[in-house]
């Protein structure tokens, strides 16, 4: 009897191995299509050349934008909100000299900080942006302020710095931000600003620089981004920046411009740019990449070349952009000698690069 019993028992047993086995294969499988999350970081486009650069300055931008990927990639690993990550990214890069956003922004025409920064919600497409703040320590967290806790979208100057204080956000002295090597920057700018021949010999966005009464000498864009799809699938973008040297009070770039500099939607994109912002801002380049994403179905490395490669440059500007779209593809186009930039995806894998 047991004899005819235990082949019964065995393949029943096996049966229940192999279903077992199926059912764990097929939540592999499910897993698989869980979202990936990932962030792609950015700090600032330009002139960023190889032969200009010390090996230890170099080990510093890498370190930091190390450090910027590291602080988001854990938000996003332990289950937290592509918004959260973005936020946290771009603080690290705020308080580094290194970049021009928060301490290192760059200075205006008068010497001043006027800093920029704004934030987008791709689940609802809620968005908030500060405009030239000077007293607040991280414009980021004054940007998420503005579509957290008001109604608006954006707020600019005393007004800004006001509701960013009820807020209860860290207010500093305009003197943090100083450094030395912006303010030298502002004076070499300034001088060059006399020889007004040498502007009118040069290249075609010299010409427009002058006209447009900005003027970045060495073409660098310093403006910190981030953007980030999270476990939930919901995507998010940051922009933060001190704008550009020299720049004329009051003068505002594409950073907070919701549309221009910055833009998220989930069935789309995140993307955050940097460049000469007065062509970003003309050219509605963060939402034009979701639009033609949207509209024409193109690819989001597609949509960010017409943009950087082909629009962007037609009209005399430069720069560049990095983005997501939602089923964690990246683009990172620019058209400089050099981008800040870095990744990191689910596995925890960090990439920082420099130059093309
Ligand atoms: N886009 C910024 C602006 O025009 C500058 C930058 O990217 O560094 O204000």
């Amino acid at each position: 009897m047991l004899r005819k019993l235990l082949p019964v028992v065995a393949s029943a047993l096996l049966c229940c191995f192999f279903k077992s086995a199926m059912a764990a294969d097929h939540m592999g499988d499910s897993s698989l299509h869980q979202p990936k999350y990932m962030l792609v970081i950015h700090g600032g486009a330009g002139t960023i050349l190889k032969s200009k650069m010390t090996p230890e300055k170099e080990k510093a931008y890498q370190e930091a934008l190390t450090a910027a990927l590291q602080a988001g990639y854990s938000i996003l690993k332990s289950g937290g909100s592509s918004l959260d990550a973005v936020t946290a990214a771009v603080r690290v890069m705020e308080d580094s000299p290194l970049f021009n956003a928060g301490k290192g922004a760059v200075f205006t025409n008068e010497g001043r900080n006027e800093m920029d920064a704004a934030i987008m919600n791709g689940k609802t497409l809620e968005a908030g942006a500060v405009a030239s703040v000077t007293v607040i320590k991280n414009p980021i967290t004054a940007a998420r302020a503005v579509m957290e806790k008001s109604q608006h979208v954006m707020m600019i100057g005393a007004g800004a710095e006001k509701f960013a204080k009820q807020a209860g956000l860290e207010i500093v002295d305009p003197s943090y931000f100083y450094t030395e090597d912006r303010w030298k920057a502002l004076q070499q700018v300034k001088a060059a600003d006399s020889t007004k021949m040498q502007l009118d010999h040069d290249s075609v966005v010299h010409k427009s620089a002058a006209r447009l009464g900005v003027e970045n000498r060495d073409h660098k864009f310093g403006t910190v981004g981030a953007v980030a799809l999270d476990k939930q699938g919901n995507l998010a973008a940051a922009t933060s920046t001190g704008g550009m040297t020299n720049k004329k009070f009051g003068r505002v770039g594409d950073s907070p411009i919701i549309g221009g500099g910055t833009y998220a939607n989930n069935a789309t994109c995140a993307i955050s740019c940097t460049g000469w912002g007065e062509y970003f801002i003309r050219l509605v380049v963060a939402k034009s990449v979701s639009d033609l994403m949207e509209y024409k179905g193109w690819s989001v490395q597609q949509a960010a070349d017409e943009m950087i490669m082909k629009k962007v440059p037609a009209l005399g500007g430069d720069g560049g952009l990095i983005a997501i779209d939602k089923d964690g593809n990246i683009a990172m186009p620019f058209n400089t000698a050099g981008m800040y930039r870095g990744s990191v995806t689910a596995d925890g894998k960090i990439t920082v690069a420099i130059y093309k």
